[in-house]
């Protein structure tokens, strides 16, 4: 059976072009690239032409670039990082409430060893609002960690104005880009942020490789220590053939985001408006025009999305409940709850993300098959038959 794979926002597949680069680095320029012969050289230059094409992606400098494991080692990176190093100056850090769980989870440590968060509220699209921030400072806050675009509903953050709040304070900021960079045009100079997280695997180039921008001047603890690469703030030696796929796939996001974003638009709105026409009390989730091109999420009262995953996975789309973190735990997505949906709703939802190999075709599948289950699941569910489905089925 065909896949018909909708779930983009989890992860990307690796572009062909990634992969014949990384391969090539795999097999032939395996030298460490801290030596000193002449391959070893060949090897460094590749990693420093990676970081160039990354911090080209988000208008920064190659020096304000250091890879990493990831987008969570990033988003840890930049949070332990200042945390700890500004501790003196106060232990007050300000986040959202809809944070992916590598910010969320992070906090709850920091909150473990000491350190004061606060959790800002979302209207019902997923926007923070700048006010609310203005009101949360206080003179011992140290960091301001807001997501850029959400991974679940797709929603856009305002981070140049919460950015701007944040430094007329004297706070540092920091946002969690990876569902954004390679997705939409970010610029680190025009947004004024100060740390920025990414991650090559949600824009088609290998999973376990990431990036955490860090502004000239900004100073925070590393998180590994060892080694001097990354400029003392990430020992270990360089994942080199990850790195230079996270090179090439930045190369490629650059050249080709834009047609990307205009061919996929119109298939998530295609389906958008046939699930709309086709499936009654449907709640579509997140900003109606603040969100990311690719995604649509969902809520289909009186059912749950686990039982929509598994029918659609039968008939081989693969797409997800939330985020993939929690899809293993009965509590409802933390995103859908801070939005103000009730459980037994956000219990419902289902998220389609889309990426530069769907089709038409893809939708087509979707369109013929989810109704249906839809109904099916309804007809059985103590909900659905409350609210008049499946009835007519006797
Ligand atoms: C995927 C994701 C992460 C984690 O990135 P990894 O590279 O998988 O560690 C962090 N934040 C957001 C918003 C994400 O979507």
């Amino acid at each position: 059976m065909r896949e018909v794979y909708l779930d983009y926002n989890a992860t990307t597949p690796v572009d062909p072009r990634v992969v014949d680069v990384m391969l090539t680095f795999l097999k032939y320029y395996y030298h460490n690239p801290s030596s000193l012969y002449s391959r070893s050289k060949e090897v460094r230059k590749a990693v420093e032409s990676s970081r160039e094409k990354i911090a080209k992606l988000i208008n920064a400098n190659p020096d304000e670039i250091i890879f990493t494991s990831g987008g969570s080692e990033a988003d840890n990176q930049a949070l332990k990082g200042v945390a700890f190093y500004l501790q003196k100056k106060g232990k007050h850090i300000i986040t959202s409430s809809i944070e992916h769980h590598a910010v969320l989870h992070t906090c709850k440590f920091l909150e473990k060893m000491g350190f004061e968060i606060t959790y800002l509220p979302v209207d019902r699209y997923g926007i923070v609002d700048p006010e609310d921030l203005k009101k949360a400072i206080k003179p011992e806050t140290t960091l301001i960690s807001i997501m850029m675009a959400n991974n679940e509903i797709g929603t856009i953050e305002p981070i140049k104005e919460l950015a701007e709040v944040a430094h007329d304070h004297g706070v540092l900021f920091h946002t969690d880009a990876v569902q954004a960079v390679g997705k939409i045009p970010v610029d680190v100079k025009e947004l004024d942020v100060d740390l920025l997280s990414l991650s090559a695997h949600k824009f088609y180039g290998p999973k376990g490789v990431g990036a955490l921008y860090i502004k000239k001047g900004v100073r925070l603890h590393p998180l590994i220590h060892g080694g001097s690469q990354e400029k003392k703030l990430r020992a270990g030696t360089e994942n080199v053939a990850g790195i230079v796929g996270a090179g090439k796939a930045a190369e490629i996001a650059m050249a080709e985001m834009k047609d990307e974003a205009e061919k996929i638009k119109p298939l998530r709105d295609w389906l958008e408006k046939e699930i709309k026409e086709k499936i009654p009390e449907v709640i579509v989730n997140g900003h109606p025009e603040k969100r990311l091109f690719n995604t649509l999420n969902i809520c289909v009262r009186y059912i749950e999305g686990e039982g929509m995953l598994a029918l659609l996975d039968m008939h081989g789309i693969s797409a997800s409940s939330g985020s993939a973190c929690t899809s293993s735990s009965l509590e409802p997505s933390h995103v859908l709850l801070a939005i103000g949906l009730p459980h037994e709703i956000a219990h419902g939802s289902l998220r389609f993300s889309f990426g530069k190999y769907n089709t038409a075709e893809d939708v087509n599948k979707v369109v013929e098959v989810l109704p249906e289950i839809v109904e099916k699941l309804r007809a059985v569910s103590p909900y659905g038959r409350e609210h008049g489905f499946g009835d007519y089925q006797k």
